[in-house]
């Protein structure tokens, strides 16, 4: 096995770069786009103690009709295996529904990315039904099970969020081949030595064993130390001792699969990113990439060098994230 170049206090991003590049040089570099991740805008009908683009419902940010027009010509260019709407609640744009239909109308794969509540929203009216009727998969965050557990992140809305899944099976998710229902956790309600396996038996168990809610996959996400949580590790003086564990579990078997390798990210402002982290931690493709979506080239930026930041150890930890 490569012994990765490190110290355990060594976090800087040269030495993650030279940890990786030990293990496989080319990980330095994206290899295709399988996965365009379009980011809407930071509106959002919670404020989440981990949210790490910071969102809630008093930000402004969101995609322009040029944007969105750009974004769907490109995706037609591109072609990736999936293109991923995140924000934000994405819901609440109101561009929502025409840019699904045009990427539907394009037959790419689409997924929209939803904390279930944003869909009761009076914005989201019809929301629904619209992404149902286009064949759209979903991917709902359900960070806890029990209210408490839910409400310590995402306020007193568990069964509000569970009425929502009903909903979603009702019109034909998580039941039907086209549309998918996967669950996402976020890992800071259950601890970095949880597992995924481990997690999704619980969820089946808890849903649609004593519900009856069905699902498709669940999808644990490890929380990454940037936007809220970062400012809580610095608040409480964790920062540091924190991302020093994370390069304490580099895990070599994590570098060839990094999502950033086989993604680009676009924000609501057409800025590009190597993915959402990059883009919450305020940080464009790197120096000499094309940035922005107007100098979108595909052939470049699927060989372009990503930029890696202090935040990235929580992507090569353990059994990785992202
Ligand atoms: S984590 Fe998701 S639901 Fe929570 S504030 Fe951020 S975008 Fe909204
Ligand atoms: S945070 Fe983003 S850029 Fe960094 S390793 Fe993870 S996916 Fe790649």
């Amino acid at each position: 096995m490569v012994e990765p170049l490190r110290t355990a206090t060594d976090i800087s991003p040269a030495t993650l770069e030279r940890s990786i590049a030990a293990v496989r040089p080319e990980a330095l570099y994206a290899e295709r786009i399988d996965l365009l991740q379009v980011n809407l805008g930071r509106r959002c009908n919670s404020s989440c103690t981990h949210c790490h683009q910071s969102c809630s419902p008093s930000c402004t940010e969101a995609m322009d009709e040029p944007t969105l027009d750009a974004v769907s010509r490109i995706a037609r260019e591109v072609r990736p295996a999936l293109v991923d709407i995140t924000g934000g609640s994405p819901e609440l744009h109101p561009g929502l529904p025409a840019l699904v239909s045009r990427l539907r109308s394009a037959d790419l794969r689409t997924q929209v990315r939803t904390n279930l509540t944003a869909l009761l929203e009076p914005e989201a009216e019809g929301v629904i039904d619209h992404l149902a009727g286009a064949g759209v998969q979903l991917l709902a965050s359900l960070p806890a099970l029990t209210a408490e557990g839910y409400a310590c992140q995402r306020g007193d809305r568990l069964q509000t969020a569970l009425s929502v899944l009903e909903r979603l099976n009702d019109a034909g998710w998580a039941r039907s081949d086209n549309l998918r229902l996967d669950l996402s956790v976020d890992s800071s309600g259950y601890g970095a030595d949880c597992s995924e396996c481990e997690l999704t038996a619980r969820y089946r168990a808890a849903l649609t064993d004593d519900l009856g809610i069905h699902f498709n996959d669940l999808v644990l996400i490890t929380t990454m130390p940037i936007g809220r949580f970062r400012a809580a590790l610095e608040r409480r003086g964790e920062y540091e001792a924190y991302l020093s564990g994370l390069a304490e579990r580099f895990n070599p078997a994590t570098v060839a699969g990094l999502s950033c390798r086989t993604a680009i990210e676009i924000a609501w402002d057409g800025t590009l990113s190597d993915c959402d982290f990059n883009l919450a931690a305020g940080l464009r493709t790197a120096e000499g990439e094309p940035a922005h979506i107007s100098e979108f080239d595909t052939e470049r930026l699927a060989r372009r060098r990503i930029r890696f930041a202090p935040h990235c150890w929580a992507c090569t930890a353990g059994a990785g994230s992202g």
